[in-house]
This record gives structure tokens, sequence and C-alpha cells, in this order.
């Protein structure tokens, strides 16, 4: 489908994973040009625009409002408006929102440019010592529903696999994933690119020996060996 001329672009912007100096320049060029910055949590977003003097209408776009606030994004897009998209951090869509609106400005014939940067899920896998020649990204795993049969689809993956995780849950998922996948290689990345950056490396049973001493704090991505 030929793009509609006369309508604005959309950018999905990656930013900063903790470091704001992980930033593009090509992203700050969008950043300070576009029409709108679509954002997560406007204060987030603030404290990256501000740190690079930037001042922008910043419009909300998140989990609990995107089917919401499409319509009115897709009108500026139309009315030849260019918007930029970002999450709190990292690469927009990357177990953060923003399919749903790219599939429909792509709908609409609006061009769509990735402006591509940081993505907490690369940095673990580059640090983690395991290989990285073909990996696969699972996002977070299920809570409940769906969890089991999500792990046990693990157990055949031959691939790395990379997974996101929150340091409140680590220690119950390292022990079932010990349980299910046995005791294999893993890396613990945490608060990556920031003040207290750690990888803890070994396997499932050293890393949990070390994590049940000293808790984990911040945002962690879990690197683990394939079958
Ligand atoms: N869009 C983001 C990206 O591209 O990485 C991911 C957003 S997801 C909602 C947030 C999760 O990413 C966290 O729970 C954590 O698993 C991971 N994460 C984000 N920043 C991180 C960091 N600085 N260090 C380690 N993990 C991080």
């Amino acid at each position: 489908m030929e793009n509609n001329q006369s309508a604005g672009t959309l950018y999905i912007v990656a930013t900063p994973i903790g470091n704001l100096e992980d930033i593009s320049f090509r992203a700050l060029k969008v950043l300070s040009t576009v029409d709108i910055v679509a954002c997560e949590d406007t204060r987030t977003t603030k404290i990256l625009l501000h740190h690079y003097s930037i001042e922008k209408k910043l419009i909300s776009y998140h989990s609990y409002n995107e089917v919401r606030r499409i319509p009115e994004l897709l009108q500026h897009l139309q009315r030849g408006l260019s918007i930029a998209l970002v999450s709190d951090a990292g690469t927009p869509g990357i177990s953060d929102p923003a399919m749903l609106f790219v599939r429909e400005a792509l709908d609409a014939s609006i061009p769509v440019i990735p402006i591509p940067g940081p993505s907490a899920l690369l940095a673990a896998l580059i640090v983690s010592g395991i290989p990285c020649k073909q990996f696969v990204f699972e996002g977070f795993l299920p809570k409940k529903k769906g969890r089991n049969r999500r792990i046990d689809m693990l157990k055949e993956e031959r691939r790395t696999i990379v997974l996101y995780e929150s340091p409140k849950r680590i220690v119950r998922t390292l022990q079932e994933l010990r349980r299910k996948l046995g005791n294999r290689k893993i890396a613990l990345t945490r608060e990556l690119t920031k003040k207290y950056e750690e990888v803890i490396r070994g396997t499932f049973e050293d890393v949990l020996r070390i994590i049940e001493r000293k808790p984990v704090r911040g945002e962690c991505v879990l690197v683990i060996e394939g079958s």
C-alpha cells in the first residue's frame, strides 16, 4: 500500500534503559523535531527530554489507555503532524505498548520509521557469556494462567532463552526453572547501565545461593543456556 503523502510520520524511538547518555544522535534529532511525543509516563519522559533541553508536547500512551488514545494520535498524524513514540525505557514494543499503534498507523498508510537503540534484552545477552548466535526472547513469563505450559515449552528449547523478571518474583522463578529445566548455566543481570549494575553468572543453584543471601533489587533480565 502507498504511503499517505500528506500524513505525518510515526517514529518508534528507543530511549535509555537507565543511563541517560545511551541515546543516539538521531533519536535526539527526532525528539527535537517532531510535533508530539507519545510516551508511557510523562514524568519519566520529561526527565529525559529535560536532560537534553528538549521541550515538547507530551501525550500519554500506555497499556491502559492505548485503545482509547490511538484514534486521537492517528488524527494528528493524518493532519500532517509527526509523532515520536517512546516507552519508559528501551525499545517500544518490546514488553511495552506500541504494536497496536504501529498496526493501526500502517493500516492508515502512515509511514512508520524505527529509531533503534537500547533494549534490556540485548544488553543482558551480550554480557551473559552464554551463546548469543541464536536466542529466543520470552518477555515476562505469565504469572499464573499458562505459566506451566510456557515453561514446559522451554524445556526442549536449544537456543539461549532471555526472560524479563521483577525482583519480587526472581527467586521463585529461578527455583521453578531450576526444577523444570535442570541446573543449567544462567546469567542474572540487573540494573544494567545504572549505578548498581550487576551480572551474576553460574548455574541456577549458584545464583540462587547468592541471591538468597543478598536479595536482588532493581529490574532483572535472566539469560539461560539452551537445552
Ligand atoms: N522496552 C524495554 C526494553 O526494550 O528493554 C522493556 C520494558 S519491560 C516493561 C521492563 C523490563 O525490562 C524490566 O522488568 C526488566 O526485566 C527489563 N529492564 C528494563 N531496564 C532494565 C535495566 N536497566 N536492567 C535490567 N533489566 C531491565
